[in-house]
């Protein structure tokens, strides 16, 4: 597996999308085609021999990744969203944001008791996005294997957040 390809693919943007923030920018690396490969194959080698029904990509970058490591894994894939975008019946969980707060919905039929999940995004920061995703995971009775992430900003803590769930990443900030 080559890091480096996939971390010297990825772009940082200072000052998005406001003062004092180090924007973490994938679309380099989705340019990329050797890096896109590399990284769904990092994923793929972290859980290939575990056994999972399920991968729930967070939205939106989180889809990117989510959905061929789905087929590669041969696993069903469901979308968690941000409110009053998916059409059918939902279940929803609320995180602060810095100033409001914002939430995560998954169709309640998406995933049914006993499943095992694996939850998917671009990166990890503080970790409340993350969080809200596992609540309505766990509402609708699936067990949660793992997170995984392209990019951990480590210093952030988001992993402590998740705990006692482990948290996979492929690069560490
Ligand atoms: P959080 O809930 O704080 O862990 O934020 C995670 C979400 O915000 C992810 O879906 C990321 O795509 C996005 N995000 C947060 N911070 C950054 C950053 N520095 N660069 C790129 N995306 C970010």
């Amino acid at each position: 597996m080559d890091i480096d390809k996939i971390k010297n693919s990825i772009r940082n943007v200072p000052d998005f999308p406001k003062p004092g923030i180090q924007f973490k920018d994938i679309t380099t690396l989705l340019q990329d085609q050797d890096a896109f490969k590399e990284t769904i194959e990092a994923f793929y080698d972290a859980f290939k021999d575990e056994k999972i029904d399920v991968i729930v990509g967070i939205e939106s970058r989180g889809f990117i990744f989510a959905a061929p490591l789905a087929l590669k894994l041969g696993c069903r894939f469901v979308l968690a969203r941000k409110p009053g975008k998916l059409p059918s019946e939902t279940v929803a969980e609320e995180y602060e944001l810095e100033y409001g707060t914002d939430a995560i919905e998954i169709h309640t039929d998406a995933i049914s008791k006993g499943d095992r999940i694996l939850i998917v995004d671009d990166l990890l920061a503080t970790g409340g996005t993350a969080k809200a995703t596992g609540s309505v995971v766990n509402k609708l009775g699936g067990e949660i294997v793992s997170y995984a992430f392209l990019i951990i900003l480590k210093f952030l803590k988001g992993d402590e957040l998740l705990k006692p769930v482990p948290v996979f990443s492929i690069i560490e900030y």
